[in-house]
């Protein structure tokens, strides 16, 4: 099992990947500092004070965990894909299942998350196990919807490595919805997106009798 992919966050941190894409999570200071200053803002209009110890470092920890959190926008999940991409003949389904999915809802800029399952069938290339879980990375770290996070992950795979078919299905809770008003702490929202040989109901069914499997 391909396992997801977590960078560190830390203070100028940068990650390089020997097999041919870089990634780089520098924080932009300027930045940090412009969103820190708004933080501090929205600290006294909520009625505290920015000066009180708990709270004087919040709003530039505010800033780089919004910059890390959408990060993803500055990748380019389809490099990834092509940085680990070989011929092969495989024309049975590869599934990449429990890939554990961080995002932003951007109506609240408050979390989601949850497990996103991938399947494609290749058609003649193959792509390393372990990009597709950064690619679904790449696409959560930003503001973002679950319907097309999910549309976004089959797409590029679907175009960057023209198999047979691909498959996502994403289940994830919104915090959104689970700590504000609608209280159902177990509401769990379930989306799917199908190309190709998926659209077929045996394939599909195939699919989901997989991902459905639970702890063996
Ligand atoms: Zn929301």
């Amino acid at each position: 099992m391909a396992k997801n992919q977590k960078t560190p966050v830390a203070d100028d941190a940068r990650e390089s990947d020997a097999e041919g894409y870089q990634k780089i999570d520098r924080y932009n200071a300027d930045s940090i500092k412009r969103i820190a200053g708004k933080y501090r803002e929205v600290l006294i209009d909520l009625g505290e004070d920015p000066t009180r110890e708990g709270l004087v470092k919040t709003p530039e920890r505010v800033a780089k965990a919004l910059q890390f959190l959408t990060h993803g926008k500055n990748l380019d999940p389809a490099a990834i894909l092509r940085s680990a991409m070989f011929k092969e003949e495989y024309q049975q389904m590869v599934i990449v299942k429990d890939i554990e999915v961080y995002s932003l809802c951007e109506h609240h800029m408050l979390p989601f998350f949850g497990k996103a399952h991938v399947a494609y069938i290749p058609n003649g290339h193959i792509v390393g196990l372990s990009k597709i879980p950064r690619v679904v990375d790449a696409f959560a770290r930003r503001l973002q919807v679950q319907e097309r996070l999910t549309v976004e992950i089959r797409n590029c795979i679907n175009e960057t490595l023209k198999p047979l078919g691909v498959a996502v299905v994403i289940e994830a809770q919104h915090l959104c919805m689970i700590m504000r008003g609608i209280q159902k702490q177990h509401s769990i929202a379930t989306t799917s997106a199908f190309t190709g040989e998926f659209q077929q109901d045996r394939t599909r069914a195939e699919f989901i009798r997989l991902v459905s499997k639970r702890g063996d």
